[in-house]
């Protein structure tokens, strides 16, 4: 960072400012212009506030070098992050798929979905047990009967699974039975619980917060990732806007922003992103054509008697015909599916 004194800045306070990053135990470079004077701090300043200059007299105002984030952005770390999800690797050149229910309904239901969705090529199984329902008379799912049926699911069609977790104290039974972790878009920025799953040792999939920013968003996966978890899939859902045709808008800008400054794989999801069936395979398209390192997508046996968002559902002969359809996309821009 830099700090710009005013011009009118006395020796003393550019003396204080001068100790001031020494005790931090770092490095000033003084710059005396005509008019003013400034100081770049050097070292490793990351945790560094700019407020930790800014309340000094003489200081006019404090520009930072770096971006807030460090450990997920692409400075820290040129080459992409890749992992494996049960032996498929993300963020590498195969773009992988998820798909499933919303939520785990019913041991039936959770193993046609399950079936249905290995079948078109997907690695991973998606299913809600714990349910952030906007209302509190929607169906709040099975909670860990729901986790146990994903788990026969899992075993029956040879599938990672993953599943939402909503609370910091679910951590350690949601990870007996899920491979990736789902923190939702509505505890994006729940801190307590981004804390406890950098202490789970299983991959994470951060959903983008409904209101957030791409900055806010990445600050959210530092979190993750400060707390010694490295294994992040960030996921553009759709955010608010002033369109309401669509349930979300869908940022699609924010697939290429997102790889650009971060190392980490980038997932949509086309289904909160539209939430209209109609949408959802338009959106995956155009997802991989701009650089998606995966999709997830809602997929239910019978979407009209869902428990929570048939509209945006695809059946399972529509999610077949959709994995079709996406190969040739993927290769057309060096990927595969
Ligand atoms: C979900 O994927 O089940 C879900 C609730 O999505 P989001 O958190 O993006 O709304
Ligand atoms: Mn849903």
């Amino acid at each position: 960072m830099v700090v710009v004194m005013k011009k009118e800045a006395s020796e003393s306070q550019v003396a204080r400012v001068l100790g001031k990053i020494e005790d931090l135990g770092l490095t000033a470079h003084l710059s005396r212009g005509k008019i003013r004077t400034i100081v770049g701090v050097v070292g490793d300043n990351s945790s560094v506030e700019c407020s930790t200059f800014e309340c000094l007299a003489g200081v006019e105002r404090v520009v930072p070098l770096l971006g807030p984030f460090k450990l997920a952005s692409r400075d820290f770390k040129k080459e992409n992050t890749v992992f494996s999800i049960d032996g498929a690797q993300i963020g590498g050149k195969r773009v992988i798929v998820m798909a499933g229910p919303c939520a785990v309904e019913g041991k039936d239901q959770i193993i046609q979905s399950a079936l249905a969705v290995k079948k078109a090529g997907a690695v991973a199984l998606r299913g809600g047990a714990f349910k952030p329902r906007t209302s509190p008379y929607s169906f709040q799912g099975l909670g860990e009967e729901g986790l146990k049926l994903l788990a026969v699911a899992r075993d029956m069609a040879g599938l990672a699974v993953v599943t939402e977790v909503t609370t910091p104290e679910q951590v350690a039974l949601v990870a007996q039975y899920a491979d990736v972790l789902q923190v939702g878009a509505r505890n994006m920025q729940n801190f307590a619980l981004l804390h406890a799953v950098g202490e789970a040792h299983k991959p994470v999939l951060l959903k983008r917060g409904l209101s957030s920013t791409i900055e806010e968003f990445l600050n959210a996966a530092e979190y993750i990732l400060s707390h010694n978890n490295p294994r992040v899939i960030l996921c553009e859902r759709g955010i608010r806007t002033f369109e309401t045709y669509t349930r979300n808008t869908l940022d699609i800008n924010a697939i290429p922003v997102l790889k650009s400054l971060s190392h980490l794989p980038v997932m949509v999801d086309p289904s909160h992103g539209t939430g209209k069936r109609e949408y959802v395979a338009a959106v995956s398209r155009a997802a991989i054509a701009a650089g998606a390192d995966g999709l997830i997508i809602e997929v239910h046996p019978d979407p009209e008697n869902a428990l929570s968002d048939g509209a945006q559902s695809l059946r399972p002969e529509e999610f077949e015909s959709l994995m079709n359809e996406l190969r040739p996309v993927a290769e057309a821009v060096g990927r595969t599916l």
